[in-house]
C-alpha cells in the first residue's frame, strides 16, 4: 500500500519569501493537490539571531498571495506539531539521546583549538576536511559521566562505513561513498540542534514521503539520508530543483531581477502572472503554451517533468508575461488593481478614483494595450491629474515639436475648428476621422498635426490615443489646454 503524499515548504524566516523559495512552495503544493496529499508549512527558526516574527508573517502572507493553502502549520496547527523548530528543541534532545544509546552517535569533547589544528594538518597535507574522529573510540559511559561533571560536548553522527543511494526524481539515482560524509554534528554543545538534523527528525515526524527542495540542498542530503538509515526508516523520495539563473547565467541577484517575491508583487505584476512565471522555472506544461494557470498545474505537475538544467529567469519574458496578464483583465479589474498604485503614485485619492469610477475605467482602457504592470499606469497617466494651465512638458517632445513649423498656429486653428464640434461632447472615432480631414485639407503631414496637439493635451509625445486622450479629458479642458499650448509654444 503507498503512503498518502505529503510535501512540505521549509522555509527559514530571516528575510522575505525568496523567488526560488516561492518556486520550492509551489511545485510542493501542486505536487500535493494533484496527488490528494497534504501540504504542509514548516518554520526553520533555530537560528535565534537571524529569524524574526516578522519574516515569518511576511513568508506566510506572501504564500496567501500566491494562492496557496497549507493543511498543517504554525497558523493553522496539526497532528504533528509544533510546526516551529524553535519550539521542537525537546524532541531533538530527545532523538539524540536516542541515537546515542543505539551507538549511531557519539559525544565529542574536542575543542575548536584541537578541530583548527586538525584541519590545518588536512589542509597542509592536501587531505580531505573532516573530523579525525579522535573522540569515537571513548566509552560511552565514561563520556556521559563527564557530562554530567558539566564538561561540554557536542553530540556527531557516527557515519557508517559503505556505499549509499537515493532516488532524486529530477536529478535520477544519487549514490556517494559513506566515506565522504564527514562526522557531523548533530547537537552543539549548548543543546542547539543543526539543521541536518532537525529536517530529518521533523521530516519523520510529520511523516513526510517527498522532499523537494532547491538544488542547493543536494550537499546536505547525503548526510540527511544516513540519518534515516541509521533511525531503521526508509528515506523520502526526494527532488532537488534547479538553481533560477539570471540570463547571465549566475546566480540569481539583485544585479539581474528582485530576488523577494514582494518586489514584484510592489511593482504591480499580477498575482497569476508571477504565479505563471514561477511555474515556468524548471517546468513546462507542455513545451508551446506559455501562459497557464495552476488549474493546469495542478493537473499536469510531475516532478519528474522539472528539468536538471538551471532555469533562467528572464525578466523581460517576466515583464511579457504580466503584460499579456494585463491585457486579458476586464477593465473594471485591471482599474481595481491599478488603483492603489495612482494613489500611492499621489495623483490622487482612492475617494475621488470611486467617485469617477466610470471615467477611471475608460482612463485604465485607455493603457490596457500598453502596460505590463500596474506601476506603469500612474506616470502615463499623470497628465490627467494636472492642472490644465500646467501640463508638464517634458525636453523630447517639445523638441520634436518645435521641429514643425507653426505648430503654435496650427493648435490655435484647431481649436477655433474643434471648438464647436466638441461642445456636444467627444466622440473619438467621429472626431479622428474629421480632425485627419481637416488637417489634410490645411495640407499638414499627420505628425505635424497630431505631436503639437498631443503635446498641448498630453506633455508627452506617445501614449494612449489621441482622440481617447481627448474623450478622457472633456472637451472644455482640450479647449483650454489647447489654447495654453499654443501661448506656450509661442512664448
Ligand atoms: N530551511 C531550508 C531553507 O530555507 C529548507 C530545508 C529543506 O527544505 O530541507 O532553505
Amino acid at each position: 500500500m503507498t503512503r498518502p503524499v505529503r510535501v512540505r515548504f521549509a522555509p527559514s524566516p530571516t528575510g522575505m519569501l525568496h523567488i526560488g523559495g516561492a518556486r520550492t512552495a509551489l511545485f510542493n503544493w501542486a505536487y500535493a493537490r494533484r496527488h490528494g496529499g497534504q501540504f504542509l508549512l514548516r518554520i526553520e527558526d533555530t537560528d535565534p539571531e537571524r529569524s524574526t516574527r516578522e519574516y515569518e508573517r511576511a513568508i506566510l502572507e506572501g504564500l496567501r498571495w500566491l494562492g496557496l493553502d497549507w493543511d498543517e502549520g504554525p497558523d493553522v496547527g496539526g497532528p504533528h506539531g509544533p510546526y516551529r523548530q524553535s519550539e521542537r528543541f525537546e524532541r531533538y534532545r530527545a532523538a539524540a539521546r536516542e541515537l546515542l544509546d543505539a551507538g549511531r552517535a557519539y559525544l565529542c569533547f574536542c575543542s575548536s583549538e584541537r578541530l583548527d589544528e586538525v584541519r590545518k594538518g588536512q589542509e597542509e597535507r592536501k587531505e580531505r576536511i573532516a573530523y579525525d574522529r579522535h573522540c569515537l573510540t571513548l566509552d560511552p559511559a565514561t563520556a556521559q559521566a563527564r557530562v554530567a561533571a558539566g564538561e561540554k560536548a557536542v553530540v556527531r553522527f557516527k557515519t557508517p562505513a559503505g556505499q549509499t543511494r537515493f532516488l532524486d526524481h529530477i536529478r535520477g539515482d544519487v549514490s556517494f561513498e559513506n566515506a565522504e560524509v564527514d562526522d557531523w554534528v548533530m547537537l552543539r554543545s549548548d543543546g542547539s540542534p543543526t539543521y541536518n538534523f532537525c529536517v530529518v527528525v521533523d521530516d519523520v515526524d510529520m511523516r513526510i514521503t517527498h522532499v523537494f527542495r532547491g538544488e542547493e540542498h543536494l550537499v546536505n542530503t547525503p548526510k540527511q539520508v544516513l540519518l534515516y538509515r541509521a533511525l531503521g526508516l526508509e528515506a523520502p523520495e526526494f527532488g532537488h530543483l534547479p538553481l533560477m539563473l539570471g540570463t547571465d547565467g549566475k546566480k540569481l541577484s539583485k544585479r539581474t531581477g528582485d530576488t523577494a517575491l514582494q518586489d514584484y508583487r510592489d511593482a504591480g505584476y499580477p498575482r497569476d502572472a508571477v504565479v505563471n512565471f514561477l511555474c515556468l522555472q524548471g517546468w513546462a506544461l507542455d513545451g508551446a503554451t506559455e501562459v497557464f494557470g495552476v488549474k493546469e498545474l495542478v493537473e499536469r505537475f510531475d516532478i519528474k517533468d522539472v528539468q536538471k538544467a538551471g532555469a533562467i529567469f528572464d525578466l523581460d519574458k517576466f515583464r511579457w508575461l504580466a503584460g499579456e496578464y494585463v491585457r486579458r483583465m476586464t477593465p473594471e479589474a485591471l482599474a481595481d488593481a491599478c488603483a492603489p498604485f495612482v494613489v500611492a503614485a499621489n495623483l490622487t485619492s482612492a475617494e475621488d478614483l470611486a467617485a469617477r469610477r466610470a471615467w477611471f475605467v475608460e482612463v485604465v482602457k485607455s493603457e490596457q494595450a500598453r502596460i505590463h504592470v500596474y506601476s506603469e499606469l500612474p506616470p502615463r497617466i499623470a497628465y490627467l491629474f494636472q492642472p490644465d494651465d500646467a501640463v508638464v512638458w517634458t525636453d523630447e517632445p517639445l523638441a520634436a515639436v518645435r521641429k514643425h513649423a507653426n505648430a503654435a498656429q496650427t493648435l490655435v486653428d484647431f481649436r477655433a475648428w474643434l471648438a464647436p464640434r466638441i461642445e456636444r461632447g467627444v466622440d473619438a472615432a467621429e472626431l479622428r476621422d474629421s480632425s485627419k480631414k481637416w488637417a489634410q485639407e490645411k495640407g499638414l503631414k499627420l505628425p505635424a498635426f497630431f505631436q503639437p496637439v498631443r503635446l498641448a493635451l498630453s506633455g508627452v509625445v506617445q501614449g494612449a490615443d489621441l482622440f481617447d486622450v481627448m474623450a478622457l479629458l472633456g472637451p472644455e479642458r482640450v479647449l483650454v489646454r489647447l489654447e495654453r499650448g499654443a501661448a506656450r509654444l509661442s512664448s
